[in-house]
């Protein structure tokens, strides 16, 4: 019975490690939720620097657990991607994103680029391609209105199948940008192998930007490298109308952050953007 078992984790919690507990708890619980519709997604505005108009939003996956109520993605993406599972949450996502900007399309909001995490299991196994092309023909969203965010992570690994489906989406005509650009690889060859559109400058040089002269340092570094590459860059973790300035000052073309909104539930996304156009 469902009681007996809820009892049987409380014992297992006490005598184990709590984060092997809840791993167990979380990882039998998430084998059930994408039939139970529990998923959500949330949106981030992004805003183009020059013209201060939201062009784009990242949707960012939360979990609403029966019992442990809304989880961010840090709880349980890990164990998605240990299990599989990602691989049809991914799916999901993908497909919902896709609905979502199309939807507010027809509703007469400006056309938006949604961006999409991938985990780099979504690359290994499943069918990728054939997802993103499928939710762009059943949405009906022109695929350069779908950006993917790859991690360097998985644009390192030298296997074939990487640059192979890299390219097949590129001719769909998605948009892709490299997530948390700087805090993995030193290496920076496969931005020429990978015809990628834009940086994401990851938070942790961004949050200190105005106190820390090293990530200044490394914040020009990387917009000028894209600059001279042809690609966009995006700031991410914007918090404060200062290091706003500083950004716009070092030549960035984008940043999403709370300064502008927190991720937002889909209503209110459209009821910030309305505002904002209004
Ligand atoms: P990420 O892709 O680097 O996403 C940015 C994270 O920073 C998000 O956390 C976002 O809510 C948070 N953030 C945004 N603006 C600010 C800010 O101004 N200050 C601070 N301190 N944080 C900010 P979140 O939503 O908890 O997502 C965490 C990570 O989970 C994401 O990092 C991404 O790697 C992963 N993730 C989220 N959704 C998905 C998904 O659908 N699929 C996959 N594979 N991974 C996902
Ligand atoms: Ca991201
Ligand atoms: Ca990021
Ligand atoms: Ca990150």
């Amino acid at each position: 019975a469902k009681g007996a078992g809820r009892n049987g984790y409380r014992f297992f919690d006490r005598e184990m490690d709590k984060d092997v507990g809840e791993r167990l708890r979380l990882s039998n619980d998430l084998r059930l939720a994408l039939a139970r519709n529990e998923f959500v997604l949330h949106y981030q505005p992004q805003i183009d620097l020059r013209t201060q108009e939201v062009i784009g939003a990242e949707a960012l996956i939360r979990w609403q657990h029966p019992e442990l109520g809304l989880l961010a993605p840090g709880r349980f993406i890990g164990i998605a991607e240990d299990t599989g599972l990602i691989v049809p949450i991914g799916e999901w996502v993908i497909r919902m994103a896709c609905h979502q900007a199309a939807a507010w399309q027809r509703a007469g909001l400006p056309p938006l680029v949604v961006a999409v995490n991938l985990s780099a299991v979504q690359f290994m196994r499943g069918d990728l391609v054939g997802t993103v092309a499928s939710a762009l023909a059943t949405s009906a969203l022109p695929s350069r209105c779908l950006e993917l965010e790859l991690t360097e992570s998985i644009l390192i690994q030298d296997a074939e199948n990487i640059l192979g489906t890299v390219q097949r989406l590129n001719a769909i005509g998605v948009q892709m940008s490299i997530d948390d650009f700087g805090t993995g690889y030193s290496s920076l060859s496969y931005l020429k192998r990978f015809a990628v559109d834009k940086l994401k400058v990851d938070q942790s040089f961004v949050r200190d930007l105005c106190s820390d002269p090293d990530d200044a340092a490394i914040v020009r570094a990387i917009i000028q490298l894209a600059r001279s590459l042809g690609l966009k860059t995006i700031a991410e973790g914007v918090e404060t109308a200062e290091i706003l300035a500083l950004l716009q000052e070092l030549g960035c073309d984008e940043a999403q952050g709370y300064y502008f909104a927190k991720p937002l539930p889909a209503d209110n996304f459209s009821a910030f953007l309305s505002q904002r156009l209004s």
